[in-house]
Protein backbone atom coordinates (compact mmCIF):
# COMPACT_ATOMS: atom_id res chain seq x y z
CA UNK A 1 0.00 0.00 0.00
CA UNK A 2 1.37 3.61 -1.11
CA UNK A 3 -0.30 6.74 0.83
CA UNK A 4 -2.06 9.66 -0.64
CA UNK A 5 -3.85 12.25 0.46
CA UNK A 6 -7.04 9.70 -0.65
CA UNK A 7 -6.42 6.78 1.63
CA UNK A 8 -3.99 8.78 4.29
CA UNK A 9 -6.78 8.74 6.83
CA UNK A 10 -8.32 5.22 5.94
CA UNK A 11 -8.68 2.29 7.90
CA UNK A 12 -6.44 0.17 5.94
CA UNK A 13 -3.43 3.20 6.55
CA UNK A 14 -4.37 2.95 9.79
CA UNK A 15 -4.27 -0.71 10.70
CA UNK A 16 -0.04 -0.18 9.19
CA UNK A 17 0.94 2.58 10.28
CA UNK A 18 0.95 4.16 13.70
CA UNK A 19 0.15 7.80 13.36
CA UNK A 20 0.41 10.75 16.51
CA UNK A 21 -3.09 10.68 17.07
CA UNK A 22 -3.53 7.12 17.07
CA UNK A 23 -0.49 6.76 19.60
CA UNK A 24 -2.20 9.57 21.70
CA UNK A 25 -5.58 7.58 21.30
CA UNK A 26 -3.65 4.50 22.61
CA UNK A 27 -2.41 6.58 25.93
CA UNK A 28 -6.11 7.88 26.53
CA UNK A 29 -7.70 4.34 26.18
CA UNK A 30 -6.06 1.32 24.64
CA UNK A 31 -9.49 -0.05 24.11
CA UNK A 32 -11.01 2.91 22.24
CA UNK A 33 -8.19 2.82 20.20
CA UNK A 34 -8.01 -0.89 19.14
CA UNK A 35 -12.35 -0.38 18.62
CA UNK A 36 -11.29 2.96 16.08
CA UNK A 37 -8.51 0.70 14.43
CA UNK A 38 -11.13 -2.49 13.98
CA UNK A 39 -13.83 0.41 12.58
CA UNK A 40 -16.02 -0.77 15.94
CA UNK A 41 -15.75 2.80 17.24
CA UNK A 42 -15.75 5.75 15.16
CA UNK A 43 -16.89 9.30 17.00
CA UNK A 44 -18.17 11.60 14.50
CA UNK A 45 -15.84 15.00 14.94
CA UNK A 46 -16.95 17.84 17.82
CA UNK A 47 -17.39 21.49 16.00
CA UNK A 48 -14.22 23.18 17.39
CA UNK A 49 -12.35 20.14 15.30
CA UNK A 50 -14.59 21.38 11.95
CA UNK A 51 -13.39 25.04 12.83
CA UNK A 52 -9.81 23.51 12.36
CA UNK A 53 -10.46 21.83 9.60
CA UNK A 54 -12.29 24.64 7.75
CA UNK A 55 -8.33 26.78 8.36
CA UNK A 56 -6.37 23.52 7.46
CA UNK A 57 -8.44 23.27 4.52
CA UNK A 58 -7.83 27.00 3.56
CA UNK A 59 -4.21 26.71 3.92
CA UNK A 60 -4.21 23.56 1.67
CA UNK A 61 -5.90 25.48 -0.71
CA UNK A 62 -8.80 23.04 -0.25
CA UNK A 63 -11.50 25.25 1.41
CA UNK A 64 -14.10 25.23 -1.77
CA UNK A 65 -14.09 21.87 -1.69
CA UNK A 66 -14.29 21.37 2.14
CA UNK A 67 -17.47 23.93 1.79
CA UNK A 68 -19.36 21.46 -0.73
CA UNK A 69 -18.22 18.61 1.82
CA UNK A 70 -19.46 20.26 4.82
CA UNK A 71 -22.94 21.81 4.35
CA UNK A 72 -23.14 21.36 8.19
CA UNK A 73 -21.11 24.04 8.26
CA UNK A 74 -23.90 26.68 6.66
CA UNK A 75 -27.14 27.97 8.38
CA UNK A 76 -30.70 27.17 6.38
CA UNK A 77 -30.11 30.85 4.60
CA UNK A 78 -26.79 29.36 3.20
CA UNK A 79 -24.96 31.60 5.52
CA UNK A 80 -21.60 30.33 7.39
CA UNK A 81 -22.75 29.40 10.92
CA UNK A 82 -20.82 31.77 13.37
CA UNK A 83 -18.23 29.60 14.78
CA UNK A 84 -17.08 29.42 10.26
CA UNK A 85 -17.27 33.00 10.45
CA UNK A 86 -14.87 33.35 13.24
CA UNK A 87 -12.30 30.98 11.24
CA UNK A 88 -12.66 33.28 8.48
CA UNK A 89 -11.97 36.27 10.40
CA UNK A 90 -9.11 33.68 11.62
CA UNK A 91 -8.21 33.23 7.78
CA UNK A 92 -8.04 37.09 6.98
CA UNK A 93 -5.64 37.86 10.33
CA UNK A 94 -3.22 34.92 8.92
CA UNK A 95 -3.37 36.29 5.34
CA UNK A 96 -2.47 39.49 6.43
CA UNK A 97 1.28 38.36 8.68
CA UNK A 98 3.60 37.71 6.61
CA UNK A 99 6.14 36.32 9.07
CA UNK A 100 3.05 33.86 10.01
CA UNK A 101 2.79 33.11 6.04
CA UNK A 102 6.13 32.73 5.49
CA UNK A 103 6.00 29.75 8.11
CA UNK A 104 3.61 28.23 6.29
CA UNK A 105 4.80 28.71 2.77
CA UNK A 106 6.33 25.06 2.26
CA UNK A 107 5.54 21.81 0.96
CA UNK A 108 1.66 21.32 2.10
CA UNK A 109 0.15 18.11 3.41
CA UNK A 110 3.97 16.47 2.77
CA UNK A 111 3.19 12.64 3.53
CA UNK A 112 6.67 10.49 4.86
CA UNK A 113 6.60 6.59 6.17
CA UNK A 114 9.06 5.62 8.24
CA UNK A 115 10.10 2.61 10.78
CA UNK A 116 10.72 3.86 14.62
CA UNK A 117 11.07 2.09 17.76
CA UNK A 118 10.31 -1.19 15.41
CA UNK A 119 6.94 0.03 14.66
CA UNK A 120 6.07 1.37 11.20
CA UNK A 121 4.77 5.01 11.48
CA UNK A 122 2.91 7.78 9.16
CA UNK A 123 2.91 11.64 9.32
CA UNK A 124 1.66 14.06 7.59
CA UNK A 125 2.93 17.87 7.87
CA UNK A 126 1.00 21.01 7.44
CA UNK A 127 4.09 23.03 5.94
CA UNK A 128 7.27 21.19 5.49
CA UNK A 129 10.41 23.24 4.43
CA UNK A 130 13.06 20.54 3.37
CA UNK A 131 15.99 22.24 5.12
CA UNK A 132 14.91 24.57 6.80
CA UNK A 133 11.94 23.94 9.25
CA UNK A 134 8.69 21.87 9.90
CA UNK A 135 4.93 23.93 11.07
CA UNK A 136 2.20 22.43 11.87
CA UNK A 137 -0.91 25.20 12.07
CA UNK A 138 -3.00 25.20 15.20
CA UNK A 139 -6.36 26.67 15.87
CA UNK A 140 -7.12 26.73 19.91
CA UNK A 141 -9.08 28.47 22.11
CA UNK A 142 -6.28 30.28 23.53
CA UNK A 143 -2.58 30.05 24.32
CA UNK A 144 -2.67 29.19 27.72
CA UNK A 145 -3.96 25.79 27.32
CA UNK A 146 -1.61 24.90 24.01
CA UNK A 147 0.86 22.65 26.30
CA UNK A 148 -2.01 20.71 27.57
CA UNK A 149 -2.31 19.32 23.59
CA UNK A 150 0.93 17.61 23.94
CA UNK A 151 2.17 18.91 20.30
CA UNK A 152 5.69 17.84 21.55
CA UNK A 153 4.60 14.17 20.88
CA UNK A 154 3.86 15.63 17.65
CA UNK A 155 7.00 17.36 16.68
CA UNK A 156 8.80 14.53 18.21
CA UNK A 157 7.91 11.97 15.77
CA UNK A 158 7.86 14.82 12.63
CA UNK A 159 11.22 15.50 13.50
CA UNK A 160 12.69 11.98 13.60
CA UNK A 161 10.48 11.17 11.06
CA UNK A 162 12.14 13.49 8.24
CA UNK A 163 15.62 12.65 9.88
CA UNK A 164 14.96 8.93 9.35
CA UNK A 165 13.84 9.93 5.48
CA UNK A 166 17.23 11.97 4.98
CA UNK A 167 15.90 15.29 5.72
CA UNK A 168 18.32 16.00 8.38
CA UNK A 169 17.20 17.27 11.99
CA UNK A 170 14.87 20.05 11.33
CA UNK A 171 13.19 22.22 14.03
CA UNK A 172 9.38 22.07 14.74
CA UNK A 173 7.08 25.00 14.94
CA UNK A 174 3.45 25.57 15.50
CA UNK A 175 1.69 28.15 14.14
CA UNK A 176 -1.05 29.11 16.32
CA UNK A 177 -4.15 30.95 15.69
CA UNK A 178 -6.63 31.73 18.90
CA UNK A 179 -10.67 31.93 18.40
CA UNK A 180 -10.86 35.00 20.87
CA UNK A 181 -13.15 37.55 20.64
CA UNK A 182 -9.81 39.33 19.33
CA UNK A 183 -8.15 36.65 17.23
CA UNK A 184 -4.38 36.00 18.38
CA UNK A 185 -1.69 35.01 16.30
CA UNK A 186 2.48 33.82 17.05
CA UNK A 187 4.71 31.24 16.13
CA UNK A 188 5.94 28.67 18.85
CA UNK A 189 9.04 26.66 18.61
CA UNK A 190 9.19 23.48 21.02
CA UNK A 191 12.64 23.55 22.42
CA UNK A 192 15.32 20.60 21.14
CA UNK A 193 15.23 19.03 24.75
CA UNK A 194 10.89 19.06 25.34
CA UNK A 195 11.46 16.87 21.85
CA UNK A 196 14.03 14.70 23.17
CA UNK A 197 12.10 14.18 26.15
CA UNK A 198 8.61 13.38 24.15
CA UNK A 199 10.59 11.01 21.87
CA UNK A 200 11.85 9.29 24.61
CA UNK A 201 8.08 8.38 26.03
CA UNK A 202 6.67 7.56 22.77
CA UNK A 203 10.09 5.10 23.13
CA UNK A 204 8.87 3.83 26.08
CA UNK A 205 5.41 3.17 25.92
CA UNK A 206 5.47 1.87 21.78
CA UNK A 207 5.85 -1.51 22.48
CA UNK A 208 2.96 -1.94 24.53
CA UNK A 209 0.76 -0.51 21.99
CA UNK A 210 2.48 -2.13 19.16
CA UNK A 211 1.34 -5.54 21.15
CA UNK A 212 -2.16 -4.35 21.67
CA UNK A 213 -2.35 -3.37 18.36
CA UNK A 214 -1.45 -6.77 16.79
CA UNK A 215 -3.96 -8.65 19.03
CA UNK A 216 -1.41 -10.31 20.80
CA UNK A 217 -1.99 -8.32 24.50
CA UNK A 218 -5.34 -7.54 25.42
CA UNK A 219 -6.35 -3.59 25.88
CA UNK A 220 -7.02 -1.72 28.63
CA UNK A 221 -10.17 -0.14 29.76
CA UNK A 222 -10.22 3.34 30.96
CA UNK A 223 -13.43 2.99 31.81
CA UNK A 224 -14.76 6.55 31.65
CA UNK A 225 -14.34 7.43 28.02
CA UNK A 226 -17.28 7.61 25.60
CA UNK A 227 -16.35 4.18 24.31
CA UNK A 228 -15.97 2.05 27.85
CA UNK A 229 -19.54 4.12 28.87
CA UNK A 230 -21.48 2.38 25.73
CA UNK A 231 -19.47 -1.23 26.03
CA UNK A 232 -19.88 -1.63 29.82
CA UNK A 233 -21.91 -3.70 31.99
CA UNK A 234 -23.59 -1.76 34.90
CA UNK A 235 -22.32 -3.07 37.76
CA UNK A 236 -24.04 -2.36 41.92
CA UNK A 237 -21.77 0.39 43.60
CA UNK A 238 -21.63 2.16 46.68
CA UNK A 239 -23.09 5.43 46.84
CA UNK A 240 -20.88 7.25 49.40
CA UNK A 241 -17.80 6.57 46.68
CA UNK A 242 -19.71 9.49 44.87
CA UNK A 243 -18.56 11.81 47.60
CA UNK A 244 -14.95 10.57 47.68
CA UNK A 245 -12.22 12.73 45.57
ZN1 LIG B 1 -12.03 3.99 27.63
Amino acid sequence: MKLNQNNYYGRGANKIWFSVSQYKDFMKCEAAALARIRGEYNPPPTRAMLVGSFVDAWAEGTLDAFKRENPAIFTRKSELKAEFRKADEIIGRIKADPLFMQFLSGEKQKILTFEMFGVPWKIKMDSFSEGICITDLKVVQNFRNLPLWRYDLQGAVYQKGAEICGYGQLPFYLTVATKERVPNLDIFQIPQATLDMALREIGANIEHFADVKRGIVEPEYCGVCDYCKNVKQARIRNYNELLEG
